[in-house]
């Protein structure tokens, strides 16, 4: 039985008039009511988006980072990672196997590093991706998107104008207490949030996420977090559950406990079906890490309002060596292997694979269609 709470909240979301209180009733309501939620994410998911699911080939370029995210396995201070760069030409390589394979989108990722080597580096792989991929089946070249961390808006615009078209940069978390508590002192909210707004101007499609279950992380402050996607006009979030990494700072003083890893593991689908229910038609990513706490991770993020997939493109001599956190699956998969399975996976919700297709949100497609 419905609670009232929970109907008014689903209301509101089908009348588009959310507010913090409907969220946060949402993201708190019983498992009872938990159905409900994922069931009526699933139904706005299929009005606004289709059953369609996306593919972007991940290819995680470097593992070099300026950075000392308290949270994360390749930050600068851990010593015990081998870093890596990938050769122009390799990077090209797994970005033109995706192409081949119909997933029509890539993402380029990797650790955050301004230098003009670095930039120049992407630069170089996005105009050669851009270029060596165009055929009958993909006119415009594979879709590019890029996960390079915070940039200048100088740089952003020399990623733009060689062909990336979308960007992703997660917030992590919105609360500037929590921030502050995860990260050094130079790295600020307020420049990430400068830097999403930075990618809209120069034209990019932007989207952000945030991690869930971090120490301390309160149901309000994921409330907080899908409003502020509204308000910042996201085109594509990608979430996840926080998941500890030994070998840093906020990993070691985590214990072990799968209670608390299954409390995290629904946290991160109610979230995601939250967020599909306030936002609509966004593109919502059924992240890795999903898979890292339950072998079936990933469709559950799907059945609960996601549409993206990033199957591994990373080279398998170097995928060990980017873990941002542990356990993450798909670790020694040849990339034909982790395609194969990803398509039955879909096939197995009765969804289908958009091939050939850059895949972007209808959010974004309205948005730039607004300003035609
Ligand atoms: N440098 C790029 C950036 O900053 O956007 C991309 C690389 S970074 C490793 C990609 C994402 O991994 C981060 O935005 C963060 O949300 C996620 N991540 C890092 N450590 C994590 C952890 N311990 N558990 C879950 N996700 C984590």
């Amino acid at each position: 039985m419905r609670s009232e709470k929970l109907h008014f909240a689903l209301q509101a979301c089908e009348e588009g008039g959310v507010d913090f209180d409907d969220v946060a009733a949402l993201l708190m309501a019983t498992d009872e009511d938990g159905g409900a939620i994922r069931a009526g994410a699933e139904e706005v998911l299929l009005r606004y988006c289709g059953s369609k699911v996306r593919f972007r080939g991940l290819v995680e370029f470097s593992n070099v980072c300026r950075c000392d995210c308290f949270y994360c396995g390749i930050r600068a201070g851990n010593r015990e990672v081998q870093r890596y760069t990938l050769g122009r030409e390799e990077i090209v390589e797994a970005a033109l196997w995706c192409a081949e394979q119909g997933y029509g989108s890539v993402v380029l990722q990797s650790g955050e590093r301004r230098d003009e080597e670095f930039i120049r580096l992407t630069e170089s792989c996005v105009r050669e991706i851009k270029e060596r991929s165009r055929s009958a089946r993909l006119p415009r070249g594979v879709g590019i998107t890029l996960c390079v961390g915070e940039q200048t808006r100088e740089t952003y615009a020399r990623f733009f104008a060689a062909g990336a078209h979308r960007y992703l940069l997660r917030i992590e978390t919105t609360s500037p207490e929590l921030f502050a508590k995860i990260h050094p002192p130079r790295q600020s909210l307020e420049s990430r949030i400068q830097c999403l707004r930075d990618l809209r101007e120069t034209g990019f499609q932007v989207g952000t996420g945030v991690m869930i279950g971090l120490p301390g992380q309160t149901a309000a402050d994921l409330a907080r977090d899908i409003l502020f996607f509204r308000e910042m006009d996201m085109d594509m979030i990608g979430m996840g559950p926080f998941i500890a990494h030994r070998q840093t700072p906020l990993g070691k003083q985590i214990k072990d406990d799968p209670e608390g890893k299954r409390r995290i593991l629904d946290l991160s689908l109610r979230m995601i079906a939250v967020t599909r229910l306030v936002l609509r038609d966004v593109n919502i990513a059924a992240t890795t890490a999903l898979q890292a706490m339950h072998p079936l991770g990933r469709e559950m993020g799907l059945r609960h309002g996601a549409n993206v997939i990033m199957p591994q493109a990373t080279p398998v001599r170097v995928r060990r060596n980017y873990q941002p956190y542990e356990g993450k699956p798909c670790m020694d998969e040849s990339v034909t292997q982790c395609r194969g399975c990803l398509v039955e996976r879909i096939k197995g919700l009765g969804r289908e694979l958009s091939a050939d297709d850059w895949g972007d949100s209808a959010h974004a497609i309205c948005r730039i269609n607004r300003k035609i």
